[in-house]
This record gives C-alpha cells, structure tokens and sequence, in this order.
C-alpha cells in the first residue's frame, strides 16, 4: 500500500469534462490494480468558472491546486468567451495558473503507435520507433523579454529582447538530464549558440552541468538543424530540451509526427514532483457534447503524471500498454478512424483502454 497522492481536477469548458471523465476510471483501475491511493478536489477553472465567478481562476480552485501533489486539466476555452476583454478570457487562466504555480516546463511525448503509421505525412520507415520527448522552457526568452517599438529613419522599428540567466537555464536543464535518465539516457540540447548570445550561455551551462550525469549521452544541435532531423530522423531523438520559442516550434513540429492532436499528452512541471497535466488540443467546441471526442490524449497525460509526479512506472507503462493493445485490435475514435462509419465514442473508448489495463 502506498501512500494518498492528492490530485486536483479541473476539467473546464468543451470536451474538457468528456475526456477528463474517462482519465478519471483509469486512475480508478491504476488504485485496484496497483494498491496506489488517489485523493481528488475538483475546481472550476476556465470559461465556466468566468460564468460562475467571473474570472477564468477563482481563489478557491487555485487553493485546491496548490495543496494537491498534480493537476490534472481538461482544456479550457470556446467561442462563449472568445471576445472577453482580456483579464476574462479562458487563457488568462491558463497563463496565470502556470504562474501562480511556478511551472517553469513544458513537456510533450511524440510516440509514433505502429498501428497509426499510415495516418502520418511522413513515411512509415522514417518513423518507425519515435519515441521523443520535447523539454521546453516556459518562462524566459524572447516572449517574456522587454518589447517596445520606436520611430527611425526608416520607419517604425520593434524590438523583442530575449533574456535567460544561468539560474533559469539550469532548473530546465536538470530537468532535461533528470528526464533522460528515466527513459534511453540520450538529450539533445537545442540552440543556435552560432549566432545568439543567450544561446551561448546555454550551450556553457549545459556543458557544466553535464559531469553531474555521466550516464547520459549529451549532444548539442543548432535549432535549425534539429528542426530538420527531426523529419529525417525522429527515431533517433530521446529527450530534447531547449529555450522557449525554439521549444514553442519545436514540439509542435514533433507532435505532427504522429498524426492527431486527439493523441498528445503535456505536463508543466515546476521544482520537486509537482506537475500539471493536460491534452495538448483545446476544448473542441466543434464536437463538445457530442460524446465523440478522443479520450487518448488525457488517459496518456494521466500516464504521464504517474510516471514524472509520483514515480509510479509499472502503473504508467500499463495505461501507455493498454492505449496501444486497444489501437493495434483497431480500435478507433472519428479522428483517427480510417473507416468513420465503425467510430467509437469517448466513453466505449475509456472503457476499453480500462478494461485492456494489466499489471
Ligand atoms: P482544438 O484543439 O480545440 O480543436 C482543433 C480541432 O481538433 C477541432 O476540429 C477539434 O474537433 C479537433 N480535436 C481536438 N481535440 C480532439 C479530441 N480529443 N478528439 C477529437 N478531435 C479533437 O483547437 P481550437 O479549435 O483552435 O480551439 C478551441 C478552443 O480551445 C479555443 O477557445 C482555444 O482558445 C481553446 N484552446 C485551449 C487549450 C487549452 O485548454 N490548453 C489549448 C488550445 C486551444
């Protein structure tokens, strides 16, 4: 018997609850399968807590998230909210949550499953093994440096400063490090230290920290190359870890390797376990109420908070074990579907992946 993880639980706006619903009887089976212990709060975060309290983060939910060991979040956002002045838009919350929380990471799993090859723009051979995680940094570079526009002799002039000091490029580093060691030992640090002074000090800073773990191969990669080789050679890839707008292109280019955004898992984490986790896609008001939503992307983040928060592995392996044995017997929601007439819904998905889960 292991001791009681706390978990909050925002589920938000759209598809949000949907998907969160069936994340939500995989931990159940993770607690009868593995004896682990899990104490839930829900809060209203996002659209609907603008609805019921007037702003997209209240108090009581943000209270809720900082006694909690994880979060785990639906998505938030729709079109209701959409021209909210800004302080009362959705995204607000999502920024000031991360803040509020000291999340300084962002990580996002590309893994290419056998069985949805086929769907990717790349070639199967090119993709064969993927199995990558992108570690960005979320708080400095360019999008958080000083901005400001002046007149010259030319025109108007704008100028973005991109700043990153040694503290904030070791926390993420470690991270990048701590990560590797967990999986096949392999990080690739991104910059462009060719041209950029920042990227200077990163590349130094790695190098130093380095030592701290022998038992990780290190390669340095300009970003343009990276973003080459990973459409040449994503398999190759472990952990990648880099500064915020490179991280930003990044993992967005990663995640397209796999096909649907209905599939990818995030987490933020911040300093000692703490983590939050979501879907990489949004609310889906498109398809919100509908029931069809893929459930995958948040039953794999669940997986992921399992193995980055509390370092239960053999509970995490087992989600990310039934999700593929449930996909490779084909298994499909409308989004992955090649055949949309045989799709599943999000609930007969969630139970499936629930009833494949074995220790
Ligand atoms: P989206 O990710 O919600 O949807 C994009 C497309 O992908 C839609 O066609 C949708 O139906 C489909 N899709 C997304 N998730 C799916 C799933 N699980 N299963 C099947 N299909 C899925 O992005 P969008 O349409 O640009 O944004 C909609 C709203 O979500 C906006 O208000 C936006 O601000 C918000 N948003 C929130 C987050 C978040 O909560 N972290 C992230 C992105 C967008």
């Amino acid at each position: 018997m292991s001791d009681v993880k706390k978990l909050a639980i925002l589920p938000g706006d759209g598809i949000g609850p949907e998907v969160v619903a069936e994340a939500e009887k995989v931990l159940k089976k993770v607690e009868e399968l593995f004896g682990h212990r899990f104490e839930t709060s829900r809060g209203v975060f996002g659209g609907i807590a603008i609805d019921q309290y007037g702003t997209p983060l209240p108090e009581d939910t943000l209270a809720i998230c900082k006694e909690a060991d994880a979060v785990l979040l639906g998505a938030v956002g729709g079109p209701k909210w959409d021209n909210n002045p800004k302080e009362t838009r959705p995204e607000t919350g999502l920024l000031g949550i991360r803040k509020a929380l000291g999340l300084f990471s962002n990580i996002r799993p590309a893994v290419i499953f056998d069985c949805l090859k086929e769907a990717s723009t790349l070639k199967p051979e090119v993709l064969e093994g993927t199995d990558l995680i992108v570690v960005r940094e979320l708080t400095g570079g360019s999008y958080f440096g000083e901005k400001f526009r002046r007149e010259t002799e030319n025109g108007q002039e704008a100028v973005d400063t991109c700043v990153y000091n040694v503290k904030e490029i070791e926390r993420i580093v470690h991270q990048g490090f701590q990560i590797a060691q967990k999986r096949r030992k392999k990080l690739a640090s991104v910059d462009k230290a060719n041209v950029m002074e920042t990227s200077r000090l990163w590349r130094e800073t790695v190098n130093k920290i380095a030592p701290q773990y022998p038992d990780v191969e290190l390669e340095h990669i300009l970003v343009d190359n990276c973003a080459m080789q990973l459409l040449r050679r994503p398999a190759s890839f472990d952990v990648i870890v880099t500064e915020n707008m490179f991280g930003d292109i990044l993992s967005d280019e990663a995640a397209m390797l796999t096909g649907s955004i209905g599939m990818l898992a995030s987490a933020s984490l911040g300093e000692g376990s703490f983590g939050l986790y979501e879907p990489v896609h949004g609310s889906a008001p498109d398809i919100a109420g509908q029931g069809i939503a893929n459930p995958i992307a948040t039953i794999l983040s669940v997986a992921l908070m399992l193995k980055l928060s509390f370092n239960y592995q053999e509970a995490g392996d087992s989600i990310e074990r039934a999700v593929k044995n449930v996909l490779d017997a084909g298994h499909r929601t409308g989004d992955i579907a090649v055949d949309k007439s045989k799709a599943l819904g999000t609930t007969a998905m969630g139970d499936l992946i629930v009833a494949a889960m074995t220790r």
